[in-house]
């Protein structure tokens, strides 16, 4: 079934750290090697090997339309033609800052970057180059990317691979990085009573998605904001994977929250690498070269990364019936899977919120990284393999969400719940 994936893993391996430019593409941690992609259109991928698969990695993300979309490749090829990056302004940075700023309040301003890790850390050196503050507050289970000080307890592809806090993050760097549990309003109040007046920011992910789906319990996001305020500190909302897809205008509008930094990736770039901040005039104006706040990339608001968001975000903006469609998608797959779940009389739990959704295998219920440690990883493996032999490609890791597209139609969720029916009577027999 994978003869020309191992043969290009094998060779992978020689050429780069464990063959892969990302850990959680080893499969490592459901015990299979990686199979490589040949292309995707819609909600299918392909490998190189000729299986054809319904995805629900979907980039991590970024596909909120599928794979290929011909709307949100409009115009690449005039773009291909006339130049991809050229170091001084495009009026497309222009238009995609504008939509942005147009489509969330809290966002007076906004910067391209590359990633969102750039994203990230541009947003915390931000923060605390406004507060003149050096401490940060982050979350248990939540990810914010690579860098440095939010490599701490962080969830994705760290909590997959046992490793929250990476070797090579100098005890310095993350001396000034406070860990509070996700949902617990407690434990912050505790960590500002003692350090408040040095911290610069609480960096979040509103619903947390790189620990499985942690949606924020009622009156979590409002206790964060509120600290936030009396003790002169910012809010960060880490947007990356919320923005644009749990609705058009993110967690924040979701809740009803107003950050202080928003921080952007993913779906902006519609399947090609970006990031972006943005957030009050007043913050935002630091930034160089209006302040002295410096950041600066190469490659930043790139012509192609930025056209291609500019259409998917246009596409959402205009047609904002492709979330109610996402959620629907998301509830039959909940209400199939729950089903199974008492037919099979088995400890495992769906978490959902609008259309983000995963399924955990343990009793649940799971509201931060400590319920969801506990789940059993290795029936998770298990499930994972059964899914893709019956051509269904979940997230390689139980600490992954689910990514449901608008791709995705009514008979993809049919043959998933069929085919995880049949996975899950396997996996617990
Ligand atoms: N923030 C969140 C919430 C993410 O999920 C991710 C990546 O998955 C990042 C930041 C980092 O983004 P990137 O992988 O583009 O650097």
């Amino acid at each position: 079934m994978f003869k020309k994936s191992k043969k290009i893993y094998e060779d992978a391996k020689k050429y780069i750290p464990g063959g892969v430019n990302s850990p959680v593409r080893a499969f490592k941690s459901v015990d299979l090697d990686p199979i490589f992609i040949e292309k995707g259109k819609g909600s299918k991928i392909y490998d190189v090997d000729g299986n054809s698969y319904i995805d629900y990695i979907c980039s991590w993300g970024p596909l909120i339309l599928g794979h290929s979309d011909e709307e949100v490749l409009d115009g690449i090829d005039h773009i291909l033609k006339n130049g991809t990056s050229f170091g001084v302004p495009t009026e497309i940075e222009v238009k995609m800052a504008k939509l942005i700023v147009e489509s969330y309040p809290s966002v007076d301003m906004v910067r391209m970057v590359n990633s969102g890790t750039e994203a990230t850390m541009s947003a915390l050196r931000l923060a605390r180059a406004y507060t003149k503050r050096n401490k940060i507050l982050k979350f248990e289970g939540c990810y914010h990317g690579h860098s440095d000080s939010l490599l701490v307890k962080s969830g994705s592809g760290a909590i997959t691979f046992n490793v929250p806090t990476s070797p090579g993050v100098p005890d310095y760097v993350v001396k000034d990085t406070i860990v509070c549990k996700y949902n617990d309003l407690e434990s912050v109040e505790k960590a500002f009573n003692e350090y408040g007046d040095d911290i610069a920011c609480i960096i979040v992910e509103p619903v947390a998605g790189n620990m499985g789906v942690v949606p924020p319990i009622e009156g979590f996001l409002e206790g964060l904001r509120d600290i936030t305020s009396r003790y002169d500190s910012l809010l960060i909302f880490d947007e990356v994977i919320t923005g644009f897809r749990l609705s058009y205008g993110g967690a924040q509008q979701e809740f009803g929250i107003d950050p202080d930094i928003t921080c952007f990736g993913k779906i902006i770039g519609g399947g090609l690498p970006v990031g972006a901040y943005g957030g009050k005039k007043h913050i935002m104006s630091n930034i160089s070269p209006l302040g002295d706040v410096y950041q600066a990339g190469t490659l930043s608001g790139n012509p192609l990364a930025m056209n291609m968001g500019y259409n998917l975000i246009t596409k959402l903006k205009d047609n904002r019936n492709i979330y109610k469609e996402l959620e629907k998608k998301a509830i039959k797959l909940e209400n199939g899977l729950n089903d199974i779940i008492d037919n099979l009389n088995i400890d495992c739990h769906v978490n959902r919120i609008k259309g983000m959704i995963c399924l955990f295998f343990g009793k649940g219920p799971f509201t931060n990284y400590d319920d969801v440690k506990e789940c059993d990883t290795e029936k998770y493996s298990i499930f994972f393999k059964k899914m893709i032999e019956e051509g269904i490609l979940l997230p390689p890791s139980q600490f992954e969400g689910w990514f449901i597209t608008y791709a995705h139609s009514d008979e993809d969720i049919e043959i998933t719940i069929e085919a995880a029916n049949k996975a899950l009577k396997n996996t617990y027999n």
